[in-house]
């Protein structure tokens, strides 16, 4: 999973030794050197997690905080403090801060909260369903086996997702057929196996099993 992370930092040298140790560990950056840029990129696009300065040139961070919660923007914010000044972790946490870290500090430990902040985020917001190495991400539509994408079509993933869904139980061709075509589209339950045959094609190893005369199942597996 590719994850996005906006750094919002005024200070070029900083920001862009964030940005390195980010990109490093795999990670898409972006930057915003003042607040109104960063503001609208927060607003924009599309991140998983967020690095902001609190003093910044034009708006300054807590603004920026405040407005992104007022619009339900959630996304987890990580607050980067002046040295010693509690009143600005607290400001922070009470404008809708995740965690924040006073300067100096170490960059690892950056990334650690990061990943944590990231870990309880999606957590949320992204139930993934496994079977063994098979993980499939309803919200993002997204099929990985051993961590290596998977590239399905929209039909294909409507069968896998349900499986997933039902894991442990035989699902009959008929069920598939209803509940993977939306209202009105030409159902032919014969394509249910096409669509079997070219999952186990994608997704090799043998994640769904045929059971005569009755379905398919996908497994329980931790
Ligand atoms: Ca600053």
């Amino acid at each position: 999973m590719l994850v996005r992370i906006l750094v919002v930092e005024d200070e070029i040298a900083l920001s862009e030794q964030i940005a390195d140790a980010l990109k490093e560990a795999g990670y898409a950056v972006d930057c915003a050197s003042d607040g109104e840029r960063g503001d609208f990129l927060g607003r924009t696009e599309g991140y998983d997690a967020v690095v902001l300065d609190l003093g910044l040139p034009k708006v300054d961070g807590l603004t920026i905080l405040r407005r992104w919660r007022e619009s339900g923007i959630s996304m987890p914010v990580l607050v980067l403090t002046a040295r010693g000044s509690w009143h600005e972790k607290v400001q922070g946490i009470d404008g809708g801060a995740d965690d924040y870290m006073a300067k100096p500090f170490q960059i690892e430990e950056v990334l650690a909260r990061l990943r944590a902040l990231i870990r309880r985020a999606t957590g949320q917001v992204t139930p993934e369903l496994r079977c063994g190495t098979l993980v499939l991400d309803p919200k993002g539509a997204r099929v990985t086996v051993d961590g290596v994408p998977i590239r399905l079509t929209s039909h294909e993933f409507r069968v896998l997702s349900y499986l997933m869904h039902h894991r442990g139980r035989i699902v009959s061709q008929g069920e598939l057929t209803e509940h993977i075509y939306s209202q009105g589209f030409d159902r032919d339950s014969n394509t249910v196996e096409v669509f079997i045959a070219r999952l186990r094609r994608k997704l090799g190893g043998s994640f769904i099993e045929t059971v005569r005369g009755m379905g398919y199942r996908i497994e329980e597996q931790a």
